[in-house]
């Protein structure tokens, strides 16, 4: 089917490479790149070589995010590649252009955010030129000498850190990044050159983009806020869920963050849940309110920098890892404190 032999030409073009020169896949939505790509970008810089970005979009939302993305730091090139099939991406219809991007290239290294679509693309594109990808790493080394990179990344929820080790014999190595790990890069004044790339149309896709439905809030996003306040299956319904975090979200300046059993017993929206299954988070400040702290919600929240706890229990888990712990009925203590932070 054509894989080994594009597997092979890959392997001889790298064989004479210098130094690591890493491919950005760059995510955007409404203009804007999203944050987790930009830790990506700052992950790609760690391994000390060159950088170059690579952003896909229908040609209306490229001509806005290209000279964005031109500006970030540490980018000393900027692919990008317009295509109606490309407005909403799906992994079966970007493949073909990566792989063409890949091939014969001087690429050592394809990196993205553990975001949900490029955690299906990455291993796909992957899979075709026959590589291994590694996922969710937390921190990156490159060895040049040896062209071996290592990686960590959590396992087990989070229980253990495994290191991994992709040696010079994986031509291309494919890694996805936990953004809490790694911080977002910014502009920095320098402006990659801009090339543009053929699109590669996929005649008759098996999988097509219906809709994308995203939940409209007008607190800051729970990935990238800097104060969480998150509720669990004590909260008791979705009406005091509301009643009881929104008004200390607000005094806070917070997102709302929720346990799964929060989310499964219908209090908060899908989006909200923070943990192993949910979202990973590492606020400035994250206050778990009646959340009991079990290891798969401490998996999204636990390298917060300051965990506060209100739990009724003292034997809650919750309270090994919180650093200001209060036990106490949070229906007591949740509008007492949205008093004393309003005066
Ligand atoms: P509970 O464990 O029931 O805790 C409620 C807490 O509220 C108790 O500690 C209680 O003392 C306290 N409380 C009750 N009333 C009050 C009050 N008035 N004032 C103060 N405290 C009070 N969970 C996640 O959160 N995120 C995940 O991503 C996730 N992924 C999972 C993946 C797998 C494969 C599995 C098996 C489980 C996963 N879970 C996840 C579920 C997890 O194991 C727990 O069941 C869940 O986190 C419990 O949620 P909770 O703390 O809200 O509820």
């Amino acid at each position: 089917n054509g894989t080994r032999p594009l597997a092979r030409t890959i392997t001889r073009s790298y064989a004479t490479s210098s130094g690591p020169h890493a491919l950005v896949f760059l995510e955007h939505r409404d203009g804007i790149i999203d944050s987790g790509s930009l830790s990506a970008l700052t992950a790609a810089q760690r391994l000390g070589g060159e950088v170059t970005g690579i952003v896909v979009g229908g040609p209306e939302q490229l001509k806005e995010v290209v000279p964005k993305a031109q500006k970030l730091g540490g980018l000393t090139n900027l692919l990008h590649s317009a295509s109606s099939q490309y407005a909403a991406p799906i992994p079966e219809t970007v493949t073909p252009l990566l792989e063409k991007v890949l091939s014969n290239s001087p690429y050592t290294h394809v990196v993205s955010a553990h975001s949900s679509s490029a955690k299906s693309l990455l291993p796909r594109v992957a899979a075709k030129l026959d590589v291994p990808a590694v996922s969710d790493v937390t921190s990156v080394e490159h060895n040049a000498t040896e062209n071996a990179t290592t990686f960590t990344r959590p396992i087990y929820a989070g229980n253990a850190i495994a290191t991994v080790r992709a040696a010079s014999s994986v031509p291309i190595k494919f890694f996805t990044v936990r953004s809490t790990a790694f911080k977002p890069a910014e502009a920095d004044g320098a402006e990659a050159k801009v090339i543009e790339v053929e699109p590669v149309e996929v005649t008759d896709p098996q999988t097509q983009h219906v809709k994308t439905e995203i939940t409209k809030s007008d607190r800051p996003d729970l990935g990238v806020a800097s104060r969480v306040v998150s509720g669990g299956r004590a909260l008791k319904n979705a009406e005091t869920f509301k009643t009881t975090l929104e008004p200390l979200a607000d005094v806070l300046g917070a997102a709302i963050g929720a346990s799964r059993a929060a989310v499964d017993a219908g209090y908060a929206d899908n989006s909200l849940q923070v943990g192993q299954t949910g979202k990973v988070v590492a606020p400035e400040l994250y206050m778990a309110l009646g959340i009991s702290g079990a290891i798969q919600h401490l998996a999204g929240m636990k390298d917060s920098k300051l965990i506060v706890a209100v739990n009724k229990d003292p034997d809650a888990p919750i309270f090994q890892v919180a650093d200001v712990g209060l036990v106490a009925d949070l229906y007591d203590v949740v509008p007492e404190l949205v008093d004393k932070l309003k005066q």
